[in-house]
């Protein structure tokens, strides 16, 4: 028996625009409640909405990169529910006329390149915010009332968690490069929604659509997919079906938990917003926001790889964010060797970086910092391990890696006449490893040379140790 898990989803995303969609209001996080509302965005009657041509911008932007086709004309419509945090009684949404249809973005599965269908993207504002206290009340702050949303719908062409994950990254590095979101789920500038059922490929029965919500982040998302599919495949297994509901993810129980019957179709009676004008889009402003498109991520990583030589992993982990990748580039221009680099900046920075939960940005050395510590090592001045401890230093006080160095002695000892003595007296005080060597025992050198680092607190040259301590055995 084989089952196959199919999964669409919706994608909320917060817009970078300076002001909200329909007004003057300043678009931000935070601030304190109910402080960036005029009389627009929260829909009093008679205020008039304009459409912020920024956000509409943003929105063609994320269409082309999403390889989508662009409406040649929008118009707004009003999706009416009600629920206290949108005091219209109605969203201004976009219904049968979105501003972007028929995209894709690239996931790389086992077997190759795999296409996620983009069906569409739709332009909206964001509601405001419903605040439950301790004390049983609910306050409402409609600070982010009417900030421009875009929703992205996929096909349903996603069939893992492990695919929805590889997904959301994608198209969250893509948002980012292009700057029209900040994408910051803790925050709720992009939030997203999972639509999923299964089927039993052989019997072609297939589960209900069941809709997940509450998925704060990609871990979240790839949990309650796997959960969920373990519920539908066993309800299968029973001969039984789902309703089709609504299901809320619970981080702490890790499950999902039954939100609402969706059995009955919500009907929103969409209607045109006639207060806001509908909006001819011009090929030839399309044609100069493409223009104006950055490379892209996987443009950058098929860049990186013919540029620099790297493999086809370092370039795609060095292109994850445009901040990585200038911060790469920008190292090479000062250093000689590409790979190197990489290996650096994949390695111990990458590393330390994610162990703080810190950004690029937040490091407090340059590009050029990090190449000058590579010239000392290339240069046989400091071993690759002092490099890694003078690293440590300049994550910690951004100071220069040659004023480390000076300041901590940490010149890499390649004087013959001064490892000598050293090498004598820990050759003295070891003979039992000496005689050890001599019989066989190859593990004995490694001990020996140890002790040399050690006594040389590591500064000494290791390729110079090991000749010399070789030598200095055959002697005795
Ligand atoms: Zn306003």
């Amino acid at each position: 028996m084989g089952y196959k898990t199919i999964v669409g989803l919706e994608i909320h995303v917060e817009l970078l625009t300076k002001t909200k969609i329909f007004c003057n209001c300043v678009n931000e996080f935070g601030g304190d409640a109910n402080t960036h509302c005029c009389p627009v965005c929260l829909g009093l009657p008679g205020a008039i909405p304009k459409l912020n041509k920024g956000a509409l911008e943003f929105g063609i932007k994320a269409g082309l990169a999403f390889n989508c086709q662009i409406s040649e004309w929008v118009k707004m419509d009003r999706k009416h529910y009600f629920y206290p945090d949108l005091s219209k009684g109605y969203q201004v949404s976009q219904d049968d006329n979105p501003l972007c249809r028929n995209g894709y973005v690239e996931i790389e599965v086992e077997e190759g390149l795999k296409r996620i269908g983009i069906q569409r993207i739709h332009m909206e504002e964001d509601t405001g915010k419903s605040i439950h206290t301790e004390g049983g009340d609910t306050l409402v702050d409609y600070n982010r009332a009417g900030v421009p949303l875009i929703e992205i719908v996929t096909a349903p062409d996603i069939n893992s968690s492990e695919e929805a994950r590889m997904f959301l990254e994608n198209l969250r590095n893509i948002l980012r490069y292009i700057e029209v979101s900040d994408c910051k789920m803790e925050e709720g500038s992009l939030r997203c929604d999972v639509n999923i059922n299964v089927v039993d490929t052989e019997t072609g029965k297939k589960t209900n659509i069941t809709e997940l919500k509450n998925l704060n982040s990609f871990k979240a998302v790839a949990s309650a997919i796997e959960y969920e599919e373990r519920r539908h495949i066993s309800l299968l297994e029973k001969g039984e079906n789902t309703a089709k509901e609504t299901r809320r993810w619970n981080e702490v129980e890790n499950k999902t938990v039954v939100m609402r019957d969706k059995g009955s179709a919500d009907n929103y009676r969409y209607a045109v917003d006639v207060d806001v004008l509908p909006v001819v889009i011009e090929k030839e402003w399309i044609d100069e926001i493409r223009d104006s498109l950055p490379e892209l991520p996987h443009q950058k990583k098929e860049r990186f790889i013919k540029e620099y030589a790297l493999p086809e992993y370092d370039a795609g982990v060095l292109t994850q964010s445009k901040e990585l990748a200038q911060f790469y580039e920008e190292t090479n221009k000062y250093a000689k060797d590409p790979k190197q680099v990489s290996n650096w900046v994949m390695g111990d920075v990458l590393r330390r970086l994610n162990d703080e939960e810190m950004e690029i940005e937040d490091l407090k050395f340059q590009p050029k910092d990090l190449a000058d510590l590579l010239e000392f090592i290339n240069a046989g001045k400091i071993s690759n391990n002092i490099g890694k401890k003078v690293l440590r230093e300049m994550f910690e006080t951004g100071e220069k890696p040659e004023a480390i160095i000076k300041k901590k002695g940490l010149i890499q000892i390649s004087d013959e006449g001064e490892l000598e003595g050293i090498i004598e007296k820990v050759l003295d005080e070891n003979q039992q490893s000496v005689i050890d060597y001599k019989n066989g025992k190859d593990r004995a050198l490694g001990f020996i040379i140890g002790q040399v680092m050690k006594a040389t607190k590591g500064k000494a040259n290791p390729q110079l140790v090991n000749k010399m301590v070789r030598e200095r055995i055959e002697k005795r």
